[in-house]
């Protein structure tokens, strides 16, 4: 293996290990997925508009607000049954596009009945915490009329991290049951790594993601003391080896080691300063335009549709700049596993595992607007290309 090692050719055996029965099957998901966002955002748009004609939040303010005025209570009141009938109202659209064309392509083993169960649990756990961000959201916009935009950013900032800092403690243990590694070589490696690279090697986990999905992956969650690292049982289901299991790890440990949330932390809160902004300025005629009868304006909870609308539009037109911000992250990830790591062969491996849901060849363009990670071959090729760098001593 002295000689020359072509990183390309390299590239092309991996992506060859799938037939080109698999490869389409691949691309006919992921295109059709890219689709799924132009019709959920018209489907959201349709939602709002039915919610804001059925004259329901105009009614519920007036009641909750008596004659006193109880702006705390209407604006909470008000949030959650707009949350609620928005859910409803989406529900045929989620259970065909995240369950029933799941199932279509062997990506989920769920019931509809699982399905349905955990879609409400974490609707009732986004109305309450939806409905705290809006009661403070609306104080503020009362509060600061002119800069309300601002104070919304970090508003938004403050929820994300609350949000990061619980979940892995009192969220994600409802829906999945996380256990450390059992006691042999996979726990060995993961223990020896975590060592080698300063993490703790008690917030290294396996979790029952085969309950949910069948999809090949690994993720980082929580912050601060509540961060950590998490297997899929699928990756083991797949045949995870050794090597795979380095590489893969090696990428969730870039992410926690270099701090990833935190940045995706701060740039999100300055597209919600943006995006606060623009709702600001088109509030006005946005309400003429879907004729809001009975909304008093900006402040009054029952224009939440409107602002769903205007956020809808903003979130289809900014979903290419947090892909791409999101991609980078990725990159990032990769190279801290092959850097610190060394396994690009057991990275490439995994990577094959995941073109299932993520075609490995997209264009240029379709690339950059859709894609929250980069194309498989794109990542394959860059640790190939590592790899050449690297010779190993022999
Ligand atoms: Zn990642």
């Amino acid at each position: 293996m002295s000689q020359k090692f072509d990183a390309a050719a390299a590239t092309a055996t991996y992506l060859a290990q799938l037939s080109p029965a698999v490869h389409a099957k691949a691309q006919a998901y992921t295109q059709g997925g890219h689709w799924l966002l132009l019709w959920g955002f018209l489907i959201s748009l349709l939602s709002a508009f039915l919610i804001l004609r059925s004259g329901v939040l105009v009614r519920t303010r007036l009641r909750l607000e008596g004659h006193r005025r109880r702006p705390l209570l209407a604006s909470f009141g008000v949030g959650v049954v707009f949350l609620l009938m928005d859910w409803l109202l989406n529900l045929p659209w989620s259970a065909y596009s995240n369950w029933w064309r799941e199932k279509q392509y062997g990506m989920t083993s769920q019931a509809f009945v699982a399905w349905l169960g955990e879609g409400a649990l974490s609707f009732l756990i986004s109305a309450v915490f939806t409905g705290l961000f809006l009661v403070a959201l609306y104080g503020l916009i009362r509060k600061a009329r002119r800069l309300w935009w601002l104070w919304a950013g970090g508003l938004s900032a403050g929820f994300m991290v609350l949000g990061m800092l619980v979940a892995p403690i009192y969220i994600e243990p409802l829906f999945n049951t996380y256990t450390p590694a059992p006691n042999g070589e996979v726990r060995n490696a993961v223990v020896e790594m975590a060592k080698a690279n300063g993490i703790p090697s008690d917030k290294i986990f396996i979790y029952d993601g085969s309950r949910q999905s069948n999809a090949y992956t690994a993720n980082v969650s929580g912050l601060f003391g509540s961060a950590r690292i998490a297997m899929s049982d699928t990756m083991f289901r797949k045949g995870a080896d050794l090597a795979e299991v380095r590489g893969v790890v090696g990428h969730e440990m870039g992410h926690y080691a270099r701090g990833h949330s935190l940045w995706i932390t701060g740039i999100f809160s300055l597209l919600a300063i943006l995006a606060f902004f623009l709702v600001d300025r088109f509030f006005a005629p946005m309400q003429r335009l879907l004729s809001a009868d009975g909304v008093t304006g900006i402040a009054d909870p029952a224009g939440l549709p409107v602002l769903a609308v205007i956020l809808a539009v903003l979130g289809l037109l900014g979903t290419p700049i947090l892909n791409t911000v999101i991609r980078e992250i990725e990159t990032d990830a990769d190279r801290y596993s092959l850097e610190h790591v060394g396994e690009p062969d057991g990275l490439a491996k995994a990577l094959v595992k995941t073109i299932e849901y993520r075609a490995a060849t997209p264009g240029k363009i379709e690339e950059a607007l859709f894609y929250d990670h980069p194309a498989v071959g794109v990542r394959i090729r860059r640790a190939m290309d590592w790899k050449a760098a690297h010779p190993k001593p022999q």
